[in-house]
């Protein structure tokens, strides 16, 4: 954001810049919709949150990625790489084609908070008849996904109400209380960015470490608001592999001898090792140091890639505790004199929490190599997409 210092009459006010990006060869309908859309966002930012100057622009492109149906994912790097190169605080990629649905049955939008940048689809609006409702399911849904880029939650008596089918039914704009929310939440981020500070550190590294010393506390709360340890849920061959991976272990005989070899003395740097292992060999096998790529160090793409990263290692780490969780409870329920012959324990009590720490850091090392078996670019749009609605 541009803190505006300069100009005398306003003063102290900050510049949320959005851009609306879309396809220099949109129909003639379509790029109307979306100047028509800029014109009456930026007329009711002004009116409802007035102590920010708004600058929305449009912007038209012909590297625009070609696909029927457009990949939001695709399109959401498109987007957040022109957020970056044009120096934008936020943006929204408008298409007219249908969007790929991944989770869901059918998609019209996608936002990423983490990407501060959100997907449209106009098709559906554009066969809604008359130019009213057209213009007015179109403004509801860009409303929904600049709600939620300015961090709301989901509310039923406002437009951040979920829908399956966006139409032009009221109510069609936030209300009071999300406008004062919103208007918080610009504040909070009103920062100037940290390239543009002279202070800014001129190796990578070092740029890295400046962006986790000043924005700790910020990146540590969307690490955990990400629902990272959700994750797992949405991930078949993920769960799939470490189901296989321990339960094979718990019916090995060997695999409980080995478990009785290795001491608690190792067993804990081991297993911190594997979760960081892991998290790295999803990062980079699923290409996530991608994500947010510029020529130049700049904040925002290092924040996207912090909050990746962390937000696979929480993921990682809870399913590692579900897996302990789980271990336990099944060892539990098993004959233990069955289990401790197994691990050559004969006669002696044996320890639970150990073999369920084994199995579940097991688990987690199938579960990398799962991760990676994942369709391409799932696991991304887990991490990426705040929902598909
Ligand atoms: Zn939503």
């Amino acid at each position: 954001m541009i803190n505006d210092t300069q100009t005398g009459s306003n003063a102290g006010q900050c510049q949320v810049t959005i851009g609306f990006v879309f396809d220099a060869d949109e129909s003639d309908p379509a790029r109307e919709l979306i100047q028509w859309l800029r014109q009456t966002l930026l007329k009711s930012l002004q009116r409802d949150i007035p102590n920010f100057i708004w600058s929305l622009r449009c912007i038209s492109r012909h590297d625009f990625p070609v696909g029927r149906p457009q990949d939001p994912l695709l399109l959401l790097e498109y987007g957040s790489d022109i957020k970056i190169e044009y120096g934008l605080d936020f943006t929204l990629v408008y298409t007219s084609h249908p969007l790929l649905a991944r989770f869901d049955q059918t998609v019209n939008g996608v936002p990423s908070t983490m990407l501060e940048t959100g997907v449209v689809s106009i098709a559906r609006q554009l066969d809604q008849g008359g130019i009213h409702a057209i213009q007015l399911s179109a403004l509801g849904l860009s409303r929904h996904i600049l709600g939620h880029l300015f961090n709301l939650e989901h509310k039923e008596t406002s437009i951040m109400r979920p829908r399956e089918f966006w139409n032009s039914d009221e109510p069609l704009d936030w209300d009071e209380q999300e406008k004062l929310k919103i208007n918080e939440f610009l504040h909070d981020i009103a920062d100037p960015r940290l390239e543009e500070t002279a202070g800014a550190a001129k190796t990578a590294g070092l740029f890295c470490l400046q962006v986790l010393l000043r924005e700790g506390l910020s990146l540590t709360r969307d690490i955990l608001s990400f629902r990272s340890w959700m994750m797992v849920l949405h991930l078949g061959r993920f769960t799939a592999a470490t189901a296989i991976s321990i339960i094979f272990m718990f019916l090995s005989a060997e695999a409980w001898e080995l478990g009785a070899a290795i001491t608690s003395k190792w067993l804990n740097p081991a297993l911190f090792t594997i979760l960081l292992l892991a998290t790295l060999s999803l990062y980079f096998g699923q290409n996530l140091q991608a994500v947010g790529r510029a020529d130049k160090m700049m904040e925002q793409a290092v924040r996207s890639r912090i909050i990746l990263f962390g937000t696979l290692l929480v993921g990682m780490l809870s399913f590692w505790l579900s897996l302990f969780a789980v271990s336990l409870g099944v060892i539990y329920m098993l004959p233990e004199i069955v289990l401790s012959n197994w691990a050559g324990l004969t006669g002696q009590p044996l320890p639970m929490p150990h073999f369920a720490k084994i199995m579940a850091t097991f688990g987690i090392l199938a579960s990398s190599l799962g991760g990676n078996l994942e369709e391409e670019h799932d696991l991304k749009a887990v991490l990426i997409y705040e929902e598909e609605t």
